[in-house]
């Protein structure tokens, strides 16, 4: 959705704004699917010729962990604090977004803060213990059958030591 701030680039004031998107394109290996659409709230505030957006985005996710490859669901909440601007600048800075025919992107916007907000988050919980490399029991469950010492390079160390002795 674009916005119009027209109000706002003649002089300080506050716009909020609310809007929603459907994220089905946004696809990332970790997400099965989108149980909610991409929807965000906030305000753009225009203050000493200073254009900021603040608000937060939300949506539902069913993912899939990282790591024991179970089904779960989530929540992702990000927050967005970006500046606008009005002219092009030399750097790329995500935070940084620029204003057209004195329009705001939101869908622009929300979809950045969506996706980097993603990182290193794709774990069922975050001590998910993953599953055994024998017998592939999900380890978040309990322990297995299997014995964890055989697992490990350093318990082999171990028997050969024992067996010079
Ligand atoms: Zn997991
Ligand atoms: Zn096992």
């Amino acid at each position: 959705m674009r916005c119009s701030i027209k109000e706002l680039l003649r002089g300080d004031g506050v716009l909020p704004f609310s809007c929603e998107l459907d994220p089905a394109e946004l696809e990332f290996p970790s997400i099965l699917r989108y149980e909610s659409p991409l929807t965000a709230k906030g305000t753009i505030r225009s203050s000493a010729g200073l254009l900021t957006l603040t608000g937060e985005t939300r949506v539902s996710l069913r993912c899939i962990c990282d790591r024991c490859g179970r089904e779960y669901d989530r929540e992702a909440v990000e927050k967005l604090d970006t500046v606008l601007v009005t002219e092009h600048q030399d750097e790329e800075d995500p935070d940084v977004f620029l204003v057209q025919d004195d329009c705001v992107d939101l869908d622009e916007i929300i979809t950045t803060a969506f996706v980097l907000g993603l990182d290193s988050k794709t774990l069922c919980r975050p001590d998910c213990k993953g599953v055994c490399p024998r017998c592939g029991h999900n380890l978040n469950d309990g322990p297995c059958a299997c014995r964890p010492e055989a697992d490990s390079p350093f318990a082999v160390l171990g028997q050969l030591f024992n067996a010079e002795e």
